[in-house]
C-alpha cells in the first residue's frame, strides 16, 4: 500500500553527494514544499507534494518542518552494567584515562560490573538508552560487546543486544569488541586473543550473533603486531573489521587500512602521514567528538580529513567511561563549530557517510530505493538545526515508514 507523507517545508535529500572529500552546503538538493510516496519501508519517489496530491493515501504534515535522513550512530558502546561515576569524577579532577585504567578502573569496572549484571538488567538499561537515541532520530544503531571478556559473557552482551534490535522500532549493528583490553584472567595479550579467536569467534559465527569485529589498538591496550594477527585472523573468519584507532598514538589507522577494515575510529592523534593514508583509501575515518569532550582532549582532524579528500563519519561512542553523553545531535554539533564544518559535512557525518562505516547501502539518503527512515525539525530553514547545536530535537521519528511513537 503507497503511502504519501508531506508536504513538508524543505526536504534535504543529501543525495548525489560523493561518499569522500569536503562538501559545500550549496552542494544540497532542497525541495521545497517536498513529499514523499512510500511502499513497504521504502522510498518509492520524491518531489514536489503537489505531483503526488490527491493520487494517494495522505499522512499529512500540518506545520513547518524540515526533513532530514534518519541519523546513524556508527560507533557505541550503549550495553552496560553499572556507572563510572567515580571515574569520571576523578578524571574532571585531573586523573588521566591512562592513570585511571592502570590503576584497575576505567574498562576493567564496567567489565566487573556488566559481568555481575543479569540478562534483564542489561535488556533494561539498554533498552532505555536505546529508545532514547530512536526519540533523538538516530534510526541505525552499532553496539559493541566489550564489558564481557570472557565467552559467557560477551555472548550475553550481544544476546541483549539481539533481543533490543528486534524489541525495539530502529535497526542495530552488532559489534564484538572483546579484544577491548585483555581480561585479567589471562597473562599476556596474544593468549588472550587466541582465546577469543578460537573459543569466541565459532560461537559468533554458529549462532549469527555479530557479522563485525573491532580491536583497541593502542599502547595499553593491543599493539600493533597482535591486533594485525587478531584482524588477520577475524577476517579469514568472515567478518567485516573495525577499528579503534589513533586516540592516544598512532598506528591503527595504518593497520585499519592495510586489512581493509570498514572505518578507523577515534583518530585524535591522526597526523599528516595517516591522513594521508585515509584519504586514498575505502577506510571511513570515524570521529567521535563525545569522547574528546569526556576526556577533554583535542578534537580529531576532521577538517584536515574532508579536506584530504577522507570518508568522515561521526559516532557518540556512547559509554559508560569516556563518552557517557550519547547525544549523537550535540556533538556533530560542536566538533562542526570546533572543526569548521559545513552543515552538509556535518549532516554527511550522521547519515550516509556513518552507513558506509557500517557497510550499508540502502540508507542515509532520501531518494527512490532508499529505506524511509525519516526525522523532521520544527524549523523552516535546515540552517536552523545546527544553529541549535543539537539541542534541537527531531519533533518526528519515522523508521521504514512507521512513525515511532514518543511515548
Ligand atoms: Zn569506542
Amino acid at each position: 500500500m503507497k503511502k504519501l507523507i508531506g508536504p513538508f517545508k524543505q526536504i534535504i535529500t543529501l543525495r548525489g553527494i560523493p561518499l569522500k572529500g569536503p562538501i559545500g552546503d550549496d552542494q544540497l538538493e532542497i525541495i521545497s514544499d517536498g513529499g514523499l510516496l512510500i511502499e513497504n519501508g521504502s522510498i518509492l519517489q520524491i518531489g514536489a507534494f503537489s505531483k503526488f496530491e490527491g493520487k494517494f493515501e495522505v499522512e499529512e504534515i500540518k506545520s513547518d518542518l524540515v526533513l532530514l535522513p534518519g541519523l546513524i550512530d556508527s560507533h557505541t558502546h550503549m550495553c552496560w552494567g553499572g556507572t563510572r561515576a567515580e571515574d569520571y569524577a576523578l578524571r574532571i579532577s585531573g586523573a588521566t584515562y591512562q592513570e585511571i585504567l592502570k590503576r584497575g578502573g576505567g574498562i576493567h569496572e564496567s567489565v566487573r560490573k556488566t559481568r555481575k549484571s543479569t540478562p534483564e538488567e542489561l535488556t533494561n538499561s539498554l533498552r532505555g538508552r536505546a529508545m532514547r537515541h530512536a526519540r533523538e532520530g538516530v534510526t541505525t544503531v552499532e553496539i559493541k560487546s566489550g564489558y564481557g571478556l570472557n565467552v559467557q559473557d560477551e555472548i550475553k552482551m550481544l544476546e541483549v543486544i539481539a533481543s533490543i534490535g528486534e524489541q525495539l522500532p530502529i535497526n542495530i549493528i552488532s559489534t564484538c569488541l572483546a579484544a577491548h583490553v585483555r581480561s585479567k584472567e589471562f597473562e599476556d595479550n596474544r593468549t588472550y586473543l587466541d582465546f577469543i579467536v578460537n573459543s569466541l569467534f565459532p560461537d559468533l559465527k554458529s549462532r549469527k550473533l555479530t557479522n563485525r569485529v573491532d580491536i583497541f589498538v593502542e599502547e595499553n591496550a593491543f599493539n600493533v603486531e597482535d591486533s594485525k594477527y587478531y584482524l588477520s585472523q577475524a577476517r579469514k573468519a568472515g567478518f567485516e573489521l573495525t577499528v579503534h584507532a589513533d586516540q592516544f598514538s598512532t598506528s591503527g589507522s595504518r593497520l585499519a587500512v592495510e586489512m581493509g577494515a570498514l572505518s578507523a575510529d577515534h583518530l585524535e592523534s591522526t597526523a599528516a602521514k595517516e591522513i594521508k593514508l585515509l584519504s586514498a583509501s575505502n577506510t571511513v575515518g570515524t570521529v567521535l567528538p563525545g569522547a574528546s569532550i569526556g576526556l577533554g582532549m583535542q578534537f580529531a582532524p576532521a577538517r584536515k580529513l574532508l579536506d584530504a579528500g577522507a570518508c568522515v563519519a561521526i559516532a557518540s561512542d556512547w559509554n559508560p567511561g569516556s563518552a557517557p553523553m550519547g547525544d549523537l545531535l550535540v556533538q556533530a554539533a560542536l566538533i562542526g563549530a570546533y572543526e569548521k564544518l559545513s552543515t552538509a559535512e556535518t549532516f554527511a557525518g550522521i547519515t550516509f557517510r556513518a552507513a558506509k562505516a557500517l557497510g550499508l547501502s540502502d540508507r542515509g539518503t532520501l531518494e527512490s530505493g532508499k529505506l524511509a527512515d525519516l526525522i523532521a525539525f520544527e524549523v523552516s530553514d535546515y540552517r536552523e538545526i545546527l544553529w541549535h547545536q543539537g539541542k534541537l530535537k527531531p519533533c518526528l521519528v519515522w523508521k521504514e515508514g512507521n512513525l515511532i511513537e514518543n511515548d
